[in-house]
Formats: C-alpha cells, structure tokens, sequence
C-alpha cells in the first residue's frame, strides 16, 4: 500500500472534518485525544483495529512517575524532580534527550494526578522484590533505582507506579484512558487505517486517507494530524534497515507496529531520530537472578544481578551466548511461589563441575566464577559489580540453572523470546519537539502535523526503564494533542 502523500486538490470532498485527527488509539492517541477534545477541538480517532488499546493494553501498566506522586509520599519516600532525573539520565542514556526528559520529570507529579483524574487508581504500597511484574495491586516498585551504580549517582526512590491490577495491567489503564478520551468529546472510527497524509498547497499536513473496508475514506483536520501508530518492531524491512538488533528475537508487541505512522511521515521530509534504540528483554526471572547469578557463554558474570531487569537483558544481548541463570537449592527454594511464574529449572547437578558439562561451559569456568562470588559474598561483598548485600550468600551445591531461551511470560502474551530468549520494540521515531511537531529533515517543523509515543522518538536514548513508553507516550502525546487543537481550525 503506497504512503505517498496526497495533494488535497485531488479530493473533491473529505468525508469527515474534524479540528484534530487522531491516528492510531493506544496510551499516546488516548492522551492527545483527550487532551485535544478537552482543549475543545472536535477531534476524531482512526484506529486500525476493531477496538481501541494498541500494544498498550497489552502491557504490563507500568508507569514511570516521581518527583513526590502521593504514593511515593504514602509509602514514605521523598523525591523530587532533580533526583528523578538524575536516575533517568543514567539510567535512559546515553544520549538522553534532556529537554524533553527534564520537562517529564518537572511535570511528573501533574501527570500522575492527570492519570489519576482519568479514573486509574493506583493503591499506596510497596511490592519490594525484584519482578518485572508484581503479581499483586501494589501501587509502587522498584525500577531499579536502589542498584548500583544508580543509587551512587541518585538517591534510591521507587518510581514503578501501577494500577491496582494483579499482573499485567495494561488494559486496566486503557478502559481509563480511552473512557477518559471519549468523555472529553473525542469520536473512534475503528477498523480504519490510516494509509497516507493529505496536503495542502502550502505542504501543511490537512489530512488522511484511510482504508475502511475495502473503501477509501478522507478526512479533513483543520488543526492537524497527530500520529501515534506505535513503532515498528512489526516490521521486518524497518527492523533490518534501522534496529537489526531485534532480528531473529521475540516481537512485545500487539502485532501491528509496522512503522505506518513513522512511514507516512517520511515520505514527508519527516525526521527520524534513534531509530537503532530498542528494548530488549531476557526472559529470565529477577527473583532468580538476584539469589544467585547471570553467567554468559564464557561461565563469567558480567553485571550485578540487582539491576532492573531491563538492565542486565540489554548487558546479556550482547554477550558471548547463551546466558544462563545460576543459583543453588536454597536460593531457588528461597523464591517466594508467586514470584516463580510457573518456571522450574531446566538443570540440576550436584557438584558446579557437573553443571558446567551440562551446560557445555569452558571447563573450569563456572568453577572459577562461583569460587571467586563465594569468597566475596561470605564477606557479604561484591568487589566486581556491587550487588545489594542482600542478595550475597555464598552458593553451595546442588546447583540448579536455567535457560531464558525457553521464555516464561504466560500464554496469550505476545512471542516471550521466539526461542532466542530475547523479545523487545523498538524506541526510535519521528523527530518531535517536546510541543509533538513533527520535524523535517531541514529543521523546521511540518506544519499541521504532530507524532507522540513510540512512532516518534520519545526522551529516551539508549536505555530503557519500564514504565518509560506509556509514561513518555502519554506525557508527549497531551502535549501533542494541545499544540495541534491551538494550531488552527
Ligand atoms: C507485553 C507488553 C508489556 C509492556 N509493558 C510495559 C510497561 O509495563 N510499561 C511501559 O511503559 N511500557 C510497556 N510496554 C511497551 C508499551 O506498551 C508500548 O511501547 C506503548 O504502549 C506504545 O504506545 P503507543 O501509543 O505509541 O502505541 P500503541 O499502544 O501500540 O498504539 C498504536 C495504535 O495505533 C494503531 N495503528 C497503527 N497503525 C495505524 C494506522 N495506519 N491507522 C490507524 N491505526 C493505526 C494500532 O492498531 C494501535 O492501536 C509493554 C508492551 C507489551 C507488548
């Protein structure tokens, strides 16, 4: 399907006018829709699927908020905006882009409170173990910020705020939004996909033409278009020219981030900005990892365990493979049930020597590496890579290991590895200034239209934190939907 754009001469009449046309309805479309509607533009959004809720209600929910969000205060820690982005800019970086980070940390209690006026409700109490996913309704976890070497260069505040949603909570926090959204006025036309934008004379963006059904329909938006397809982990040729690093690995993805949005835009002159910079994902356990360790192909540790997982998977992707989780028979039974999500060890040896033959390590390797952990950790000391004393035990056999290739996330998610034990999506996008104008590869802004969420490239640089996406999609994309219902009508 071709994304050329299309002069408006060549449409008769549009279909549909609004003020603001929304294009795609996942956390970043709900807060510009609702943003815009509440702005009182009319604005319509055009969502591909039959239904709202992108890949963003297929997630976890995790929402990356400080700065002193009344949770955080209920729970007992003080924050503020400096110290908020002092984590993240190590933590999303290198190369973080620092305006648009510092506006998120400077305006992240008002976010909350946005989230919370959308009806999300989040409870105040602390899950405080490793996870990537609480398996309760704890309203705050960690995100990694009492690890070193963050917790050098911070003070350690947990910033995961959560819906109060067992497990993954990602529709929880859409049925709010996108309730939120069409209260405000905002109208969803679903199964349209939005195929290319419609210009103007001027080169302004005035519109889309979409596929409904076999059928083309137009739509005319006199303040602007405000993109928010998603990214493009969905698409194979995008992956292969801009992020070949998730070649061959798992998609967390609702299946259709194909990059449309990021396409249309080019076409344009659009700007694209990080397109390299993914997310990865080792379907490890944090629970395991953090009572025993992370060994790669070579038998050798390579990051303390206690990171945010999203840390030590980044690490891992680019080790000698495959790596492994180590740990003992005490460890593994010091694993609280809820937090084992149905995974057993793939491995069990008596002695670390037998261990290394099953898992065709080096001979010696594992040995040594255990060896030189356990002298260490009976000091209750982690010399090489700091990890939290609590974790420090020397590990006695018998010893049991397991292999993330496997996956674990539960049935129905999406790929949890494709055999490669790594899933991720992709970061980069739209070149946008923190107001959601679209830059052109000249500069300037192309008038009338606006990106937001992972179709643009959001405050993130090489780094990822969970909660960043929804967290920087809605941030962004409220700002996008204002700018483009005062842009003009
Ligand atoms: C399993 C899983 C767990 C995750 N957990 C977390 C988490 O806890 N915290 C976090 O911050 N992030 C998490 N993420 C990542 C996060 O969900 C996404 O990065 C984020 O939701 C992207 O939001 P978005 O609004 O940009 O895109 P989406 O939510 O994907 O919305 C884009 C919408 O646009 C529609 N669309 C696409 N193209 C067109 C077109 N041409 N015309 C019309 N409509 C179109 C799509 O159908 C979709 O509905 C997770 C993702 C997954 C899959």
């Amino acid at each position: 399907m071709s994304v050329a754009p299309v002069p408006a001469s060549e449409i008769d009449a549009f279909d549909h006018e609004v003020d603001v046309l929304v294009v795609g309805f996942g956390c970043a479309g709900a807060a510009a829709a609702h943003a815009a509607a509440t702005a009182g533009a009319s604005v319509t959004v055009l969502e591909r699927a039959s239904g709202a809720g992108g890949s963003s209600a297929q997630s976890g929910g995790e929402l990356y908020l400080g700065g002193g969000t009344t949770v955080q205060r209920a729970c007992g820690f003080e924050d503020d905006a400096d110290n908020m982005f002092a984590y993240l800019s190590a933590a999303l970086g290198p190369h973080v882009d620092e305006e648009k980070l510092r506006l998120y940390c400077e305006g992240s209690v008002e976010h909350f409170e946005w989230f919370r006026a959308c009806g999300v409700t989040f409870e105040e109490s602390l899950y405080d173990a490793p996870t990537w996913m609480p398996p309760t309704t704890d309203g705050l976890m960690w995100l990694g910020e009492n690890a070193w070497p963050y917790n050098e260069l911070a003070r350690a505040v947990p910033r995961g705020h959560r819906p109060a949603t067992e497990g993954w909570a990602g529709h929880t926090l859409m049925t709010s939004l996108v309730d939120a959204a069409t209260a405000a006025g905002a109208g969803i036309h679903t199964d349209t996909r939005a195929k290319s934008l419609v210009v103007d004379e001027d080169g302004a963006v005035c519109g889309v033409v979409a596929r409904r059904f076999g059928n083309d329909v137009t739509y005319r938006a006199r303040g602007g278009v405000v993109l928010t397809t998603g990214g493009f982990v969905d698409n194979e040729a995008m992956l292969e020219h801009h992020a070949p690093t998730l070649l061959g690995h798992g998609k967390i993805s609702d299946g259709l981030d194909d990059g449309s949005g990021i396409a249309m835009a080019a076409v344009l002159g659009a700007a694209t900005r990080r397109m390299d910079v993914v997310e990865a994902a080792y379907t490890a356990l944090p629970a395991m990892v953090c009572r025993g360790m992370l060994v790669n192909g070579h038998g050798a540790r390579f990051i303390n365990e206690d990171v945010y997982p999203g840390l030590w998977s980044h690490a891992a992707l680019t080790q000698p493979g495959p790596c492994w989780v180590v740990l003992d028979e005490e460890g593994l039974e010091s694993v609280p049930e809820r937090d084992l999500m149905g995974v057993r060890p793939t491995h069990a040896a008596e002695t670390v020597e037998e261990l290394e033959v099953d898992l065709a390590l080096p001979e010696g390797a594992l040995a040594a590496t255990i060896a030189a952990y356990n002298r260490h950790a009976a000091q209750r000391a982690d010399p090489l890579f700091h990890k939290d004393p609590r974790w420090l035990r020397p590990l006695v056999g018998p010893f049991a290991a397991v292999d993330p290739r496997l996956g674990f996330f539960a049935a129905g998610r999406p790929s949890a590895g494709a055999g490669s034990g790594f899933a991720g999506f992709t970061l980069g996008g739209l070149h946008t200034c923190p107001d959601g104008r679209v830059q052109s590869v000249d500069g300037t802004p192309i008038p009338g239209l606006f990106a937001a969420g992972r179709a643009s490239s959001g405050m993130h640089g090489h780094g990822y934190i969970s909660g960043t996406s929804l967290g920087d999609g809605t941030f962004f994309g409220r700002r996008a939907g204002r700018s483009a219902a005062f842009s003009g009508g």
